[in-house]
């Protein structure tokens, strides 16, 4: 069996780094060698300073490791970035220029003209824009690729099949968005206990034009971003972890419930063929109860890797109608890079 890469995670203490590490534990083909905090945590052990959120405890190996500094230089190949937005941009940029692989979640690099905004199932070749990015800026092997923000990964693993099938001309989508998705401590709890709060700071653009990223192409040179009317309104609600969306689609050839549900169920991505080690069986699940995707039933599906869809039936407007959910920190944040450095291993993209 071929040596695991050693990586480390930026932001390890936080929502999303807190997943790496879990994920990360008996991972084939990935070690976990370096956690990196804020100057904040800088020089503590993570269990002192990592307040865990999650149901299981952190590894005991995890547990004893030292918490970097920003500052200090990273030795491991692979890089998993959970900073906040605003924070990331030059980190990961001074990373791949270092030879560094980065993988983010973070929104400052994502919509860059030669990032790939990737999703293995719906465009890993993407990946080709790293040559571009590589060349641009100069980057002897290093580079930057992100994962969408955790509400549009699962609307865009839902909106692939039935693009690829029938084509969409609109699509509108509604979010109520769990509070986790804010990161920790997140929103306050005296705005989310009995309460909806219907704004989430550049959440709906960050919907409408990410969409267009991932469902255009990548002609060799730069991203064509596809041709669908995006609308996009984002809730948070008193939930623990898990989006959901209701949707609203227009299709450009005429087509039923029966069939999207068909097309749905039926749809394998690369890392389905490929047998990656995080890819969910099938990425999407159809529930065919009338009341199902549910956050607290459904969230866990595949383990947390697959989009749940529901209720799909004629909309008297657009067409067709559907709810998606999926879980934030899990497919919509660290699963979903650890997925993408799979994919790019596969592709030999990492020496
Ligand atoms: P979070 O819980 O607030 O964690 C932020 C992490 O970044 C912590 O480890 C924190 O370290 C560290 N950090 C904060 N400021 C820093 C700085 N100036 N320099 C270095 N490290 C710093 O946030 P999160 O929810 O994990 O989100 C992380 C990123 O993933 C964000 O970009 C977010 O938009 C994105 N994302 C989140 C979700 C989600 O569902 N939560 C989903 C998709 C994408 P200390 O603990 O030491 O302060």
């Amino acid at each position: 069996m071929a040596e695991k890469q050693d990586v480390a995670v930026l932001g390890a203490t936080g929502s999303v780094g807190q997943r790496y590490i879990q994920l990360l534990e008996g991972h084939p083909n990935f070690q976990l060698s370096e956690v990196v905090g804020s100057e904040r945590s800088a020089g503590k052990s993570y269990n002192e300073a990592a307040d865990w959120r999650l149901s299981d405890a952190p590894p005991t190996r995890v547990s004893n490791m030292i918490l970097k500094h920003p500052e200090e230089p990273v030795h491991s190949p692979i890089v998993f970035c959970s900073l906040p937005g605003g924070v990331a941009r030059e980190t990961e940029l001074k990373l791949a220029s270092e030879g560094h692989y980065v993988f983010s979640n973070a929104r400052d690099n994502r919509m860059d003209d030669d990032v790939p905004l990737m999703i293995p199932e719906v465009n890993s070749d993407h990946s080709k824009a790293i040559q571009v990015q590589q060349k641009n800026r100069g980057f002897a092997k290093g580079f930057v690729v992100t994962n969408p923000n955790c509400s549009t990964i699962h609307l865009v693993l839902a909106l692939k099949p039935i693009w690829d099938a029938f084509g969409i001309e609109q699509c509108m989508v509604t979010t109520m968005q769990a509070v986790s998705g804010a990161g920790y401590p997140g929103v306050p709890s005296l705005d989310m206990i009995d309460n909806v709060v219907p704004y989430i700071g550049d959440e709906e653009e960050k919907m409408e034009i990410e969409t267009r990223k991932l469902l255009g192409s990548f002609n060799g040179n730069a991203f064509q971003y596809a041709d669908i009317q995006m609308s996009a309104q984002c809730n948070r609600v008193p939930v623990r972890h898990g989006h959901l969306e209701t949707v609203n689609v227009k299709l450009r050839k005429q087509a039923g419930p029966e069939e999207v549900v068909e097309a749905l169920r039926s749809f394998r991505g690369r890392p389905q063929e490929l047998g990656l080690p995080s890819a969910p069986e099938a990425p999407i699940i159809v529930r065919d109860q009338p009341d199902r995707p549910q956050p607290a039933l459904d969230r866990d599906a595949a383990n947390g890797m697959a989009s749940v869809v529901g209720r799909v039936r004629e909309c008297p407007i657009f067409g067709i109608k559907f709810v998606v959910l999926g879980h934030n920190t899990i497919r919509g944040a660290a699963g979903a890079s650890i997925l993408n450095a799979e994919m790019l291993m596969a592709d030999g993209y990492m020496g």
